[in-house]
């Protein structure tokens, strides 16, 4: 059997981590860094790059460079998020046959999943190289708000990639086993909240940690909110003054948007650490009178003006959070910062606000979650034995009834691995079947959430409405993967459902896959 490497497949670096003796230690990748952008790129010489090759060329080669699938993986190609998400996207993003958002390279069709396995295949390359042996299994980070779907879709992408997934573990818990470790396991009680602010999603979960025993009490987020909007609101801006500059509109220009882009990201780093930096593109766009050039020099305190309706949002799950997890903010001992955004000043200055005290420094934010996913990895096989990690489901899971209402039966923020059922009766004279859609989220209205899948049970013996009951009941496993078990409570018929089935790659999907990633 070989090693068990533990990934943060983030939106916009990914990283990979094993366990070394007691320690986790993150992996250099072929080119010595730490991290690996999560991009990948197709020449039009038919070469693939992943990672800081694929994001040196981007510039030149906007259409065909690939990054944030984390935004689309589990997604529909109708889901708001994605509509939004790909409304400043050089490249483009298309409907699939089962109505899923997928990307398209010159004419053809490719799933999130199989573009995520080239990067995780980069990222199980550089362990391989490191251990000189075969690395097959992995635990994998997801985001704690990630759906059902989302889970689904990162464990075929890493199964594209030839990995076998041990376990899908939420990235602020991991960052937390990774923060706590090696110091809780003989410490007192403590609480700990993990603000993660990535480049396309933000969580904030709080857990109580007790002599290596680390149980989250309670997670909450926004999916559809990180970094790239940030990148997004300085992008019109800059895109706003040049045209009322120039009178140039350059967003019809591929190439000049995608170099605005990087300089509105590199802008927005760059500020963090100066009060005042500048944007220089040369050659943007061709005027009336020649060559014009984008020179634009911004102060952090006009950032923090346009970022602030983003900034501001992040303000509620953190209440939230507290509020599920039952604690105050003078409870909490420590605020750990994870993921490259929390590094703007701002947003340290929110968090600080919010809990009342300033957040630990003693975490790197971009490989904390990799190193929490390689002690787990310890865990699984064996090499670690005195952590304990007990989790929660982020989001309500129910069927949909009558007038598009959601009947929750297993709410959010339950520990995982759980089971519960409900029992449910027929609506209508002599039904002899019933169909159950399943749908997880946030909301009370059942087309608000996702749509997991559907369980048809059929052969009720007929009878008048309301007298023949159905149970359903519902699992959830250390992953917070989904199962749905239907019973007729008359005749004991049952309709058992793996969703894995329902929203996944068909197996036609992943041969095609598989042919092109070899
Ligand atoms: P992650 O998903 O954790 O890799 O975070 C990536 C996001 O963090 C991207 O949006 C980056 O632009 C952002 N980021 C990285 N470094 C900084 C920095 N020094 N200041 C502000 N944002 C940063």
């Amino acid at each position: 059997m070989g090693r068990i490497i533990g990934i943060d497949l983030g939106t916009t670096n990914s990283c990979v981590s094993l366990i070394e003796g007691n320690d986790p230690v993150v992996i250099a990748n072929s080119e010595g860094d730490r991290t690996t952008p999560s991009m990948v790129a197709f020449t039009s010489k038919g070469e693939r790059h992943v990672g800081k090759h694929a994001k040196r060329q981007a510039a030149v080669n906007p259409e065909r460079t690939i990054y944030g699938v984390k935004r689309l993986i589990g997604h529909r190609f109708k889901d708001d998020a994605v509509t939004e998400y790909c409304k400043n996207l050089p490249f483009h993003v298309i409907e699939n046959t089962n109505g899923d958002a997928w990307v398209d390279i010159d004419g053809q069709g490719m799933s999130p999943q199989e573009i995520s396995a080239m990067i995780v295949g980069k990222l199980k390359e550089s362990a391989e190289t490191y251990c000189g042996d075969k690395v097959d299994q992995c635990v994998v980070a997801v985001p704690a708000y990630f759906n059902d779907a989302q889970r689904q879709a990162t464990r075929d992408a890493c199964r594209l990639a030839g990995l076998k997934v041990l376990r899908i573990m939420n990235e602020p818990t991991l960052a937390a086993l990774a923060f706590g470790y090696k110091s809780n396991v003989e410490g007192k009680t403590s609480n700990i909240v993990v603000f993660d602010l990535g480049g396309g999603t933000f969580d904030v979960s709080v857990l109580e940690c007790r002599c290596g025993t680390f149980r989250v009490l309670a997670t909450a987020g926004n999916n559809h909110l990180g970094g790239n909007d940030f990148d997004d609101a300085i992008f019109e801006y800059l895109v706003k003054q040049f045209k009322e500059e120039n009178n140039i509109d350059i967003t019809s220009d591929k190439m000049a948007v995608q170099r605005v882009r990087e300089a509105a990201e590199t802008l927005k780093c760059e500020l963090s650490t100066m009060s005042e930096s500048s944007v220089n593109l040369p050659f943007l766009a061709i005027g009336e009178t020649g060559p014009v050039h984008m020179m634009q020099s911004v102060e952090r305190s006009e950032l923090e003006t346009l970022v602030k309706p983003l900034v501001d949002k992040l303000e509620a799950p953190c209440h939230d959070a507290l509020e599920q997890a039952g604690l105050d903010k003078n409870s909490i001992d420590d605020v750990l910062l994870v993921g490259g955004m929390t590094r703007m000043p701002c947003v340290q200055a929110t968090v600080e606000r919010i809990f009342g005290k300033k957040p630990s420094h003693n975490i790197n934010p971009d490989e904390a979650v990799a190193l929490g996913a390689a002690v787990q990895a310890g865990v699984l096989d064996g090499e670690v034995s005195e952590v304990v990690l007990l989790d929660v489901t982020p989001l309500n899971l129910g069927i949909k009834t009558k007038g598009d209402r959601v009947s929750t039966i297993i709410e959010r923020n339950s520990s995982i691995p759980t089971k519960a059922s409900k029992v449910f009766a027929t609506t209508q004279d002599d039904q002899t079947y019933v169909d159950i859609t399943i749908v997880q989220g946030d909301s009370e209205i059942a087309s608000q959430c996702t749509r997991l899948g559907e369980v048809k049970l059929t052969g009720i013996p007929p009878m008048p409405a309301g007298h023949a009951r159905v149970l359903v009941e519902f699992s959830i496993d250390a992953s917070g993967v989904v199962g749905v078990c239907v019973v007729d409570k008359q005749t004991g018929t049952r309709e058992t459902k793996n969703i894995e089935n329902a929203m996944g790659l068909s197996n036609d999907e992943i041969v095609a896959a598989n042919s092109r990633l070899r």
